[in-house]
């Protein structure tokens, strides 16, 4: 397998990438793959020589220590162990180079990893500024969770979608701003290991899950289409001499066979499943407990947080239900309430998700929402917005179709000056009943939370805030719980605040956040007990008010990802619970905007590490 896809955000900016994306945002993106793409010219150039110009407030001789070798060191290290990794953040040195996950590529992961170990270990974190020390802290998850899932995660051997060459064909051809025939020359170099990386991978499978081999065929099959379009187009256009080219198609045959072999291998493999040469997609309590102190680091368990998402979800319906009931006689005139809890709600749902914009409005809408959401923010005093970097709402870009019906592109750390943007795919390119079903979703309500969490104040402030404190290791490194909590966070904090304040907005405030909760006991009840499709119905259909279309999505994602469907609500629940522990020190003194902008200023560090930060 690619042994750089395990860890943190790659992992997380690769399950994007190949393909199931976050159905809950899903016509929004994950922030992490646009982000990465425009910061990659940046952080080229930084690695390139800029490192002179360190940031960090150094503040004894052991903290400049540091600052110099997580910066070149590390940093050199670290690139030079994960290529493919490398050329997606846009440092092309290694461009040339494809890992061969077999036992000397393990071996000297591992050696890395433990290298690294004994490094951080030789620091007095005492002596760190706080910008170092949350740096120290997320270079020493990366080691530990890089050591727990080589060592005791073991995915390379039960999950053969984690063997993939896209990524590393893809960064090489489309992430590089370099002349088109070094690219080439980069990538034959690539193709002429793509044997002996599946070669690896055949010999480390053992005991696959069913769900991911499935995926592994799927995705194989998907990767033929650069061998038939995208190279011979690049060639026709490149200046590459006859020899060149030879060699380059010569390396490209080699390299697509083997990756029919290995599709040929998986189904293969399938006709001959059963019991007991497959295992099952639930990882089991143990190892599930674990996966979540290294993704979301958390200062809460698993378990206690379950238990959370268990009560909020009790609490939830029983402040919808009186919403609804409060609602009833208004839109519902005539029909009797039914005393089925969930079921009025419901009713009262379908009902008003028929208020939204025409298909052809949507961008507009979502335009319009912008400077009414500044202006609030501004009038309420909630957080310091920056007049100089409006968000500007465009159509989604061509190149970017299909990844996404929208995102956020946001200028990386050392491009200041770039301009952020909210692409939305126009709504006139859908089918009228996907249309109208969409809409029915993004009713409204829903929109103004949706342009919160994406936007203003979520994920675009929450990166012009982490954007002034530049850390190349907060870059790479993100803590996907705090970026996410952050935007849920945001709504939260916007409804509190009196956003469009009506109980219909608050019955939708609910049912997004029902959603989030839901989000976790999914992943946590799939990965922990096995849950299959009924089970998971009666969560998100009956007791989530999801279309049960949306739910079938949500089931196959949870089968093949753990822990990071549990990011939003883990997220959520520890920035409101800082928010309570800094209330109660600060008292009367405590001042929300002042606490945003506090929370803010560390990037996007894990938030019990702010949080130590916070009230120290
Ligand atoms: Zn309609
Ligand atoms: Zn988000």
């Amino acid at each position: 397998m690619n042994m750089e896809t395990k860890v943190g955000n790659k992992y997380q900016a690769t399950e994007i990438l190949s393909g199931f994306a976050d159905t809950y945002f899903g016509f929004f993106s994950y922030i992490y793959p646009t982000n990465f793409k425009i910061m990659r010219k940046s952080l080229a150039l930084l690695i390139a020589g800029i490192l002179l110009t360190a940031t960090v407030t150094a503040n004894s001789e052991a903290d400049k220590k540091f600052t110099d070798w997580k910066e070149n060191t590390f940093i050199s290290q670290l690139w030079a162990m994960n290529p493919v990794w490398a050329s997606q953040q846009g440092f092309h040195k290694y461009d040339a180079v494809l890992s061969i996950p077999d036992e000397a590529g393990m071996k000297s992961s591992l050696a890395f990893l433990n290298e690294t170990r004994i490094k951080l270990k030789e620091v007095n974190t005492d002596m760190l500024s706080d910008a170092n020390l949350t740096d120290y802290k997320l270079i020493q998850n990366y080691v530990l969770s890089g050591l727990f899932y080589q060592n005791e995660f073991k995915e390379y051997e039960w999950n053969p979608a984690s063997y993939n060459v896209g990524d590393a064909i893809d960064y090489v051809i489309n992430n590089n701003p370099a002349p088109l025939d070094e690219k080439l020359r980069n990538l034959s170099s690539r193709l002429e290991k793509v044997p002996a990386y599946y070669a690896a991978a055949k010999h480390n499978i053992n005991k696959p899950t069913q769900e991911h081999t499935r995926l592994a065929i799927m995705q194989g099959d998907g990767l033929l289409s650069f061998f038939t379009d995208v190279f011979p187009d690049s060639l026709k256009l490149s200046k590459l001499s006859v020899t060149e080219k030879d060699a380059f198609n010569k390396n490209a045959v080699a390299a697509k066979k083997a990756i029919e072999d290995y599709v040929a291998w998986l189904k293969a493999l399938q006709g001959k499943f059963t019991a007991e040469n497959t295992r099952p997609y639930a990882i089991g309590q143990a190892m599930y407990a674990k996966k979540f102190n290294y993704d979301i680091q958390s200062a809460t368990s698993a378990q206690e947080m379950y238990m959370k998402a268990m009560a909020r979800k009790t609490e939830l319906h029983r402040d919808m239900y009186q919403l609804t009931a409060s609602l009833w006689p208004q839109y519902m005139k005539g029909t009797p309430m039914p005393q089925d809890t969930l079921g009025a709600i419901r009713a009262m749902i379908n009902k008003l998700s028929e208020k939204h914009c025409k298909p052809e409005d949507f961008m507009a809408t979502i335009e319009k929402q912008m400077p009414e959401l500044v202006q609030f923010i501004n009038n309420h005093n909630l957080i310091t917005l920056d007049p100089k970097k409006p968000l500007k709402v465009r159509k989604t870009p061509e190149y970017m179709a299909g990844v996404a019906g929208a995102s956020i592109n946001s200028p990386g750390p050392y491009d200041k000056e770039g301009n952020t943007y909210y692409n939305v795919t126009p709504l006139t390119s859908y089918k009228p009943e996907k249309a109208e079903s969409y809409l029915r979703e993004y009713n409204n309500y829903v929109l103004q939370i949706l342009n919160i969490h994406e936007a203003i104040p979520g994920h675009y402030v929450q990166l012009i805030y982490s954007n002034r404190n530049p850390s190349v290791i907060k870059t790479i490194f993100g803590n996907g719980a705090m970026i996410e909590g952050w935007a849920c966070y945001a709504e939260r904090m916007m409804i509190e605040a009196g956003y469009h304040k009506s109980p219909e907005m608050q019955l939708f405030y609910d049912k997004w956040n029902l959603r989030e909760v839901c989000n976790f006991l999914l992943d946590y009840n799939v990965q922990t007990y096995g849950w299959n499709t009924k089970e998971v119905g009666v969560l998100l259909v009956n007791e989530g008010f999801q279309q049960s279309a949306e739910a079938e999505e949500k089931f196959k994602r949870a089968t093949l990802s753990q822990v990071q469907l549990a990011s939003y609500f883990a997220g959520l629940t520890e920035i409101l619970e800082l928010r309570d522990e800094v209330k109660k020190k600060l008292g009367d003194k405590f001042d929300l905007k002042a606490f945003h902008e506090q929370f803010l200023s560390y990037g996007s560090a894990p938030v019990k590490e702010i949080r130590k930060l916070m009230l120290k």
